[in-house]
């Protein structure tokens, strides 16, 4: 059985690339024991659609923001 620590790794790596199926087992085999890795999966999962579907969301501020202050 996976470790909580090992659960999350792969649940943080599953965003970018998607698991093996051995490694997808092995994960759900430990989500039904561990209500913290069941709530880190389910944070991580929303971040990652969102992340998505808002991709210039993360990106920085423009940088001409204070101009109009200065006029
Ligand atoms: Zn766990």
């Amino acid at each position: 059985m996976l470790t909580c620590h090992e659960v999350t790794q792969l649940a943080s790596r599953a965003c970018d690339m998607p698991l093996r199926l051995k490694q997808r087992l092995r994960i759900s085999l430990h989500l039904p024991f561990c209500k913290g890795c069941r709530h880190f999966k389910r944070q991580i999962g929303m971040l990652s659609r969102w992340t998505k579907n808002f991709p210039n969301a993360v990106s920085p501020l423009p940088t001409d923001i204070g101009s109009s202050e200065k006029s």
